[in-house]
């Protein structure tokens, strides 16, 4: 199934210190509308039944969002807003907005939420857009992002007292999150698959990964091409038929990093995305991972 992580506008209304966007990067990149329309024309054409709208803060573009949600609806793919819900400080404004999308067909809004977050979005505003969502039958969830600190212990028994609907997600090491303090985590040796949604940046760039992989500056490892030059079909095409990304699906990091050499005490103390980011990040590991691919893809129990 073909699913992707649509980024209309990097532009955001915050500023969290643990965003997953580079410091570096123009923070205010933005698709041209009718282009954007067409680009998901064309993705319904390539098969793709899923599209996330991420990146920036969608709802600074709201009219534009609701538009292209309207559109993936009439072509029959899935939807999901993803935000920071700076826009639910009352019932009356969230219940606004929330009619107007789930009218234009949206699927999922999915509320993004962590003590970084909660800096500048009063905590209040989750509940309020969640219990909007409730009233207007749109399936909702709020991601709970921490790196597992007894300082999140507030806000995660905040949500839970509230019985919205949340899920744990680790913070990504990556962007501005990459000058944090690591926590010294022991995770169960287990394999780690990543799904691996491509995701679109507002130049058509497309990347394998929708997550920390746009910011694998030293190889360009998840880098697929950009859509003014090369079509959409071939730039899926290379994400699922490309060996290395096929095996992180389907072996999963743990595996490829223990090929590469890590021990499996070092192994446990890294996260997904960080196991990820020192194989395929570094120029070296992954000219050995390349070369040995045919090694890699026998290495199984
Ligand atoms: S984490 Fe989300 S809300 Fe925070 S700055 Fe990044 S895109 Fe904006
Ligand atoms: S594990 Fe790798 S491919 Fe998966 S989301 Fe993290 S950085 Fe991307």
């Amino acid at each position: 199934m073909r699913k992707l992580a649509f980024g209309y506008s990097t532009r955001c209304n915050l500023r969290c210190e643990h965003c997953v966007a580079a410091d570096e990067a123009p923070d205010n990149r933005t698709m041209e509308l009718n282009r954007a329309k067409q680009i998901i024309v064309d993705m319904a054409r390539a098969g793709v039944s899923g599209i996330s709208f991420s990146a920036g803060e969608p709802f600074l573009y709201f009219n534009e969002i609701a538009a292209l949600v309207k559109v993936c609806s009439q072509l029959g793919i899935y939807t999901r807003v993803v935000t920071n819900g700076f826009w639910a400080a009352t019932a009356a404004s969230a219940d606004t907005l929330i009619s107007e999308l789930k009218e234009n067909g949206l699927c999922q809004l999915r509320l993004s939420c962590s003590r970084w977050h909660q800096k500048n979005v009063n905590q209040n505003n989750l509940v309020t857009a969640a219990h909007s969502c409730q009233k207007h039958g749109l399936d909702y969830f709020i991601s709970f992002v921490t790196d597992f600190s007894s300082e999140d212990d507030l806000l995660e028994s905040f949500l839970r007292s509230q019985g919205v609907l949340f899920f744990p997600e680790p913070v990504i090491y990556s962007g501005r999150a990459n000058a944090f303090t690591r926590r010294n985590i022991c995770t169960d040796y287990q394999a780690n698959c990543c799904d691996m949604n491509p995701y679109l940046t507002p130049d058509l760039d497309m990347f394998a990964c929708c997550d920390a992989g746009s910011h694998f500056s030293e190889t360009n490892f998840f880098y697929l091409g950009n859509l003014n030059t090369t079509s959409l079909e071939h730039l899926f095409i290379k994400t699922e038929t490309n060996r290395l990304y096929t095996l992180i699906r389907t072996m999963g990091i743990t595996p490829i990093a223990s090929f590469a050499g890590y021990k499996a005490r070092q192994i446990i103390t890294h996260g997904k995305c960080e196991l990820c980011q020192k194989l395929f990040n570094s120029p070296e590991t992954l000219k050995n991972l390349e070369k040995n691919l045919v090694r890699l893809e026998a290495w199984k129990r």
